[in-house]
C-alpha cells in the first residue's frame, strides 16, 4: 500500500479515526451524526457524501506500523493537554514549549488525516504528514535521518 505517511510499504492497511476514539467518547460525541457539504461557486452547498456517525470517520490510508507507532504515541501525549485544555486547568498562553509543539503537531496530523477522510477537493500536502512523523522523538525514520548527520552537523 502507498501509506500517506511513510510511503510505499508492505505493511497492513489500517483505518486511522480523523478523531480519536478516547476524544469523541471525553466529548460524548462517538454516535454524533456528520453530513459534508461541498460549497458551490454560487454559494450553494451540496451534500456529497451519506451522513455517518463521527466515530466512523476513518482515512484507510495509513499503514497499521503508523497508526499503531507515531500516530498513537502523539495521540497519547497530546491527550493530558487536551484534556487540561478542555477542562481550563491549563491555559494555552502559559503551556510550555514542549507542549505548543506536540499540540501544534496532533492539530497538524488531524487536520492532514480529515482532508483526506472527508474526500477534500485540495488535501492537505501529504508531505506535511511526514514532518508530524519526524517529529516523534521515538520514530525509527528520525532515528535512522539523525545517523546520517556528521557529528556538528545541523539539519537544515
Ligand atoms: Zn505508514
Amino acid at each position: 500500500m502507498n501509506c500517506l505517511s511513510c510511503g510505499n510499504t508492505s505493511a497492513t492497511r489500517s483505518g486511522e479515526h480523523v478523531f480519536a476514539q478516547w476524544l469523541l467518547d471525553y466529548l460524548h460525541a462517538l454516535k454524533t451524526p456528520i453530513t459534508h457539504f461541498r460549497y458551490q461557486a454560487d454559494g450553494t452547498s451540496t451534500p456529497h457524501r451519506d451522513q455517518i456517525a463521527l466515530d466512523s470517520l476513518r482515512l484507510k490510508r495509513i499503514c497499521e506500523p503508523c497508526n499503531n507507532g507515531w500516530m498513537s504515541r502523539l495521540e497519547d501525549h497530546t491527550k493530558a493537554i487536551l484534556v487540561g485544555l478542555m477542562e481550563r486547568t491549563l491555559a494555552l498562553d502559559a503551556l510550555a514549549d514542549e507542549q505548543r509543539r506536540l499540540l501544534a503537531r496532533w492539530a497538524g496530523k488531524t487536520a492532514i488525516i480529515e482532508s483526506y477522510a472527508v474526500g477534500a477537493e485540495k488535501p492537505i500536502d501529504a508531505q506535511l504528514l511526514g514532518y508530524r512523523r519526524d517529529g516523534d522523538q521515538t520514530s525509527d525514520v528520525r532515528r535512522s535521518r539523525r545517523s546520517d548527520l556528521r557529528p556538528g552537523q545541523k539539519r537544515t
